[in-house]
């Protein structure tokens, strides 16, 4: 399960990989020390437990006080090709920071000075250096506060942030790096919220979501909703069906406090929910034991497959501290495995194992329960170990895979990160065998209400500067009602 190297998760989670402790309690207790690393001398008052100062935000990475991003600037400096250089036909290094963003961005002040174009994405640079720096200031993130239980009574609406905030009773955010953070935290969970909700902003009347996708969305809301006109019953207490969210190639995502995934169980107070992880690169507890092979987990830049080319390669999210009820389930599934009964509302499974391996154990699979994420797949990107292949139809990246989803007749939603991006994805569908011509449209592609807002530098090239999970769309396995001699009851 490949993604290509400028897929937002692992940009988002090289933010986020930072040693966790005791993910499951105190919401800002846990993020900050989530987010806090081991440092340089502290530059805000002593004994505060802040690091940096709302004004002190801003340093060129290789003076970073953070370890971290210090590293971040050598591997630029070692895969990123200055631009003007590039226009030259030459390849060669970044060097030369900039003053005005801390980025590396050419490999020559001459160069950084000849090269008009940098300043069309200077400030947005700039704007993601504060930011990476205030994530690791030791601030007390107010934004990170989240609410409890939600007040049945009270109607939520997903229709953007903004709204859904206020709705949910989240504290005002008194600023833009506010939002950006907290969007940026909470966009895996509130995206999957926000398209299965029956309030989502994504719906028939503006025809992102297709007659075949409101057939598949009333039978899946048949677990999430009471009927229309009932009461929301006390959390986890009705008699619904458990509603089995299968994220697939998980990384960033299973890295986020399950308090924070809570915060997408809180959009339906009547459902029950299982969420699964699942990947070769989800991040584990410590009480699963992993085989003895040489750990490359941080290992960022790696050799590809032509002689002398350097590949950046996501690290694996580190290992949390498990929760009280967590358990090994190596057994069960023969792979690497934990499971947690979270709360009433929901329990998490992580299984680091490549999807199609597993897929089995989880038959049968039902429409009205099932459901299927990828948070920028990359199908439409070739694939490291067969070029000549898209992902989607690469043998060891999505091609066993998404046949299999399509089999299920389950929603499968997929995000991208710009529209190009998702464009991509879109048409590699018709390349691939066992897909091609086998799927309806049940979303429209199109931009996502709850995207992330914070700008992610890609460490290959810092021109490329891109916002997680910007759109989402979704399909499902064609029905053939007639060829097959069955009417599928959706
Ligand atoms: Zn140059
Ligand atoms: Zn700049």
């Amino acid at each position: 399960m490949h993604r290509p190297n400028l897929k937002s998760p692992q940009l988002v989670h090289c933010a986020l990989a930072r040693p966790a402790r005791r993910l499951q309690h105190s919401q800002t207790r846990t993020l900050l020390s989530w987010l806090r690393r081991k440092t340089g001398p502290p530059r805000a008052e002593p004994g505060s437990g802040k690091l940096l100062n709302a004004d002190d935000l801003f340093y060129p990475l290789s003076q970073s006080p953070f370890r971290d991003l210090q590293h971040r600037s050598r591997a630029i400096k070692e895969i990123a090709p200055c631009p003007v250089c590039l226009e030259e036909d030459k390849r060669v290094a970044v060097r030369h920071e900039c003053a005005e963003c801390g980025w590396p961005t050419h490999c020559s002040e001459h160069h950084w000075h000849d090269d008009k174009e940098h300043a069309k994405y200077c400030a947005r640079l700039r704007e993601a250096n504060e930011d990476e720096h205030d994530l690791r200031s030791g601030r007390h993130f107010h934004e990170f506060d989240m609410p409890g239980f939600p007040d049945t009574e009270q109607a939520i609406s997903l229709m953007n942030w903004d709204v859904l905030w206020y709705t949910r009773g989240f504290k005002s955010f008194n600023n833009e790096r506010s939002r950006r953070l907290a969007s940026k935290v909470l966009t895996y969970p509130f995206s999957i919220g926000g398209v299965l909700h029956q309030n989502s902003a994504l719906n028939l009347r503006n025809q992102r979501l297709t007659a075949e996708g409101l057939r598949s969305m009333t039978a899946i809301r048949t677990n999430l909703h009471v009927p229309t006109g009932s009461p929301e019953q006390i959390m986890g207490r009705s008699n619904f069906e458990k509603v089995r969210i299968f994220i697939l190639g998980a990384r960033a995502e299973s890295f986020l406090p399950f308090g924070l995934w809570q915060q997408m169980a809180f959009l339906f107070p009547s459902a029950n929910f299982h969420v699964y992880f699942i990947g070769p690169q989800i991040s584990l507890p410590e009480l699963v034991t992993l085989p003895a092979t040489p750990d490359q987990d941080f290992q960022t830049i790696v050799d590809g497959p032509a002689p002398g080319q350097k590949l950046w390669r996501p690290p694996t999210p580190p290992r949390v501290h498990p929760h009280p009820r967590t358990r090994d389930v190596s057994q069960y599934y023969g792979f690497p495995a934990y499971t947690t009964p979270f709360s009433r509302l929901i329990a998490f499974t992580g299984i680091r194992a490549l999807y199609q391996d597993v897929h089995e154990l989880f038959a049968p699979f039902d429409p009205y329960t099932d459901v299927f994420f990828n948070f920028s797949p990359g199908f439409g990107f070739p694939s490291p170990n067969h070029p000549d292949l898209l992902q989607i139809a690469s043998p060891d990246a999505w091609g066993p895979v998404v046949p299999k989803l399509l089999e299920t007749k389950c929603m499968l939603f997929l995000t991208g990160f710009s529209p190009a991006d998702i464009e991509r994805d879109v048409r590699s569908l018709d390349t691939a065998e066992g897909v091609a011509g086998e799927f309806d449209f049940v979303l429209t592609p199109g931009d996502n209400p709850f995207g992330s807002e914070k700008w992610e530098v890609n460490d290959f090239d810092p021109r490329v500067i891109i916002k997680p999970n910007w759109g989402i769309w979704g399909i499902r396995g064609k029905r053939r009602d007639i060829q097959d001699g069955y009417v599928f009851t959706l």
